[in-house]
């Protein structure tokens, strides 16, 4: 059961939420109708702590589709199917610098740059064993879900437009198939991967899922261990690198926390052992990043000192969290 986490953290999450009104840079991603027609002034904010505390501001429960923040959960699937090394041998770990989308395969393997650009998440997709490629998305679906601590689902109307429109995606797929470095078959795959891009999930939901990483892999709504601290800890590792797309350099020296961006307007951010964060504001700067969620973002690290890097005793949530306890 999750439980209410102290009024300071509810205002803090409040004024970021206020003050980040006025911001309305940005443009929504237009490449299908249902995220070009989407409500722009939506925004909500949640907080979930590993120990189950959680607060929320704004449009906290409301439903967009994952879209990439899938990515980490599938990668997680494929780490508990193969091993680190197993994934390895299939994707890479190194930023990317470019697009999500980007073309971008290493020389002689065909291995994509890492999971969290397109190539490297159709891959991870490949590696999840199964019989079949429904299986393959049930089993995607369950690790979702067990994240978020309830049953998820899929928004058919956005799966089906990302079908009719996945071109790019698919030359991708078979680009990586004539390099041998996807061995399944390419549509069934790619019905895998935007299916998962496809899931309905709340800010709230986002939090719940992050703090799943933060917790070493354990859900704090249901305290199911969803995969080991060591499944977790890899693929934080490998969000905190590559998740911001051509911007991760950036995040991590402003927020530093390791997070995961999406097309519809979502991030997800966690902190080993601290917090998982989730936000949603669909309008996007020309990476595919959410303006105002990641503004936010550098309001409360810096308000809470998370970054990574800090020096323990510099980190503001513990102590805060402690003095409200009190
Ligand atoms: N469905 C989108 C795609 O595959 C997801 C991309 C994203 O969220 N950045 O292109």
């Amino acid at each position: 059961m999750l439980h209410d986490l102290p009024s300071v953290v509810t205002d803090e999450l409040q004024r970021v939420h206020d003050e980040l009104v006025q911001v309305n840079e940005g443009g929504l991603a237009d490449y299908i109708p249902p995220l070009s027609e989407v409500d722009p002034t939506l925004f909500g904010l949640a907080i979930c702590t590993p120990d189950g505390g959680f607060a929320a501001a704004g449009d906290h429960d409301v439903a967009f589709t994952l879209q990439s923040i899938s990515k980490c959960f599938t990668l997680a699937l494929a780490l508990v199917d193969h091993g680190l090394e197993g994934v390895l041998d299939r994707v890479g770990v190194e930023p990317s610098g470019e697009s999500y989308n980007a073309v971008s395969l290493e020389e002689g393997t065909g291995r994509p740059d890492n999971p969290m650009i397109n190539a490297g998440a159709i891959v991870t997709c490949s590696l999840v064993e199964a019989s079949s490629s429904a299986e393959r998305f049930d089993r995607v679906l369950g690790m979702l879900s067990s994240c978020a601590g309830r049953e998820l689902d899929v928004d058919e109307n956005v799966f089906e437009q990302e079908l009719a429109t996945a071109d790019r995606n698919r030359a991708l797929a078979y680009f990586m198939r004539s390099a041998g470095s996807l061995t399944t078959d390419v549509d069934e795959t790619l019905e895998v991967y935007l299916r998962q891009c496809a899931v309905l999930v709340t800010a709230g939901d986002l939090a719940v899922m992050a703090a799943t990483l933060a917790g070493g892999g354990r859900n704090p709504l249901t305290n199911e261990q969803v995969f080991s601290s060591t499944v977790a800890r890899h693929v934080l590792t490998i969000m905190a690198t590559c998740g911001m797309y051509d911007a991760s350099g950036q995040w991590l020296l402003r927020v530093g926390s390791p997070a995961k961006s999406g097309v519809s307007g979502g991030i997800i951010t966690a902190s080993p052992a601290q917090f998982g964060l989730g936000l949603y504001r669909p309008l996007l700067d020309d990476r595919g990043n959410s303006v105002r969620a990641v503004r936010a973002c550098e309001q409360l690290a810096e308000r809470f000192t998370w970054h990574a890097l800090a020096q323990p005793d510099d980190r503001q949530l513990p102590a805060v969290l402690d003095e409200a306890a009190d």
